[in-house]
């Protein structure tokens, strides 16, 4: 069938928008508490780049940046990737973990119930993250797939916090439909409420523009809230043969702009802890 007309199209973009923003959950309200002086960041990284990450260690450096890496784990992790996941552990960054076959979690509880899911997307590669010496306890899912049911096999797992994904950018046939202002989207601001259910911004592809974020950096310091964002690859450049990723320039102007506002850099895990 061919496309409906532009019509048809510019009414579904509406629609689309229109769920988009419910559930992005903006509103006008501003973020419900924060912290005074507990305003922070706290990044990560989903994946398995971990040696790409490892060279980014300068950057963190320089501006005493913590962040946390989601690693997804199909295999043991060879001798080198523990030893740098060591190094950065070392270091004050967090291990968490982003599931073992990187598999649609809401399909897998559907098809083989708690069971299934557990044995399929947790177990083996909490296995092997074990074995290597890590304890991950913060759980980012993958594709931001998941319902309350896979919530609830996770905390009783003993994760202490779950992390979705929020996007501040709506493309749809080519077409982009909106774009948030980082700013307004509250749900990527931790209020300091001992939430275990959290979204992060996506910063991968140009998603987010450079004065975005530090508008969202000043809301964070002003509302003594914790901003969450994440990325995948970094990147140098356009991305080449099918990279998806952040670019690391933009990842610098973000640390350094935290740094400025006298941000605090927060690992996953520690974000319920402060009360
Ligand atoms: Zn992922």
């Amino acid at each position: 069938m061919k496309y409906p007309d532009e019509r048809s199209k510019a009414f579904a973009g509406i629609f689309l928008l229109l769920l988009s923003a419910i559930a992005a959950g903006i509103c006008g309200c501003g973020p419900k508490s924060g912290k005074p002086g507990a305003g922070g960041i706290a990044i990560s990284f989903d994946d398995h780049f971990i040696k790409e990450w490892y060279e980014l260690r300068p950057l963190f450096q320089k501006y005493n940046a913590k962040v946390t890496f989601f690693i997804t784990c199909p295999d043991s992790l060879n001798a080198e990737e523990v030893a740098m996941l060591k190094e950065l552990e070392k270091e004050g960054h967090e291990i968490g973990f982003h599931g073992t076959v990187h598999a649609k979690s809401t399909e897998l509880m559907a098809a083989g119930g708690p069971k299934g899911y557990i044995e399929s997307e947790i177990e083996p590669g909490l296995r092997y993250m074990n074995a290597a010496g890590f304890q991950p306890t913060s759980y980012a899912h993958p594709g931001g797939n998941h319902n309350d049911r896979v919530d609830s096999v996770l905390l009783a797992k003993g994760f202490t916090i779950l992390r979705d994904v929020a996007i501040s950018r709506r493309k749809y046939n080519g077409f982009q439909f909106y774009a948030w202002p980082p700013r307004w989207m509250n749900t990527i601001f931790y209020p300091f409420e001992a939430e275990q259910k959290v979204d992060a911004l996506i910063i991968d592809m140009d998603e987010v523009a450079e004065e975005e974020i530090t508008e969202a950096i000043q809301k964070a310091k002003e509302t003594g809230t914790a901003l969450m964002v994440f990325g995948h690859e970094p990147l140098y450049g356009a991305p080449q043969n099918g990279e998806y990723g952040f670019n690391v320039s933009f990842l610098a102007v973000t640390l350094r702009e935290a740094q400025k506002q006298g941000l605090r850099f927060y690992t996953m895990s520690e974000l319920p802890k402060i009360r």
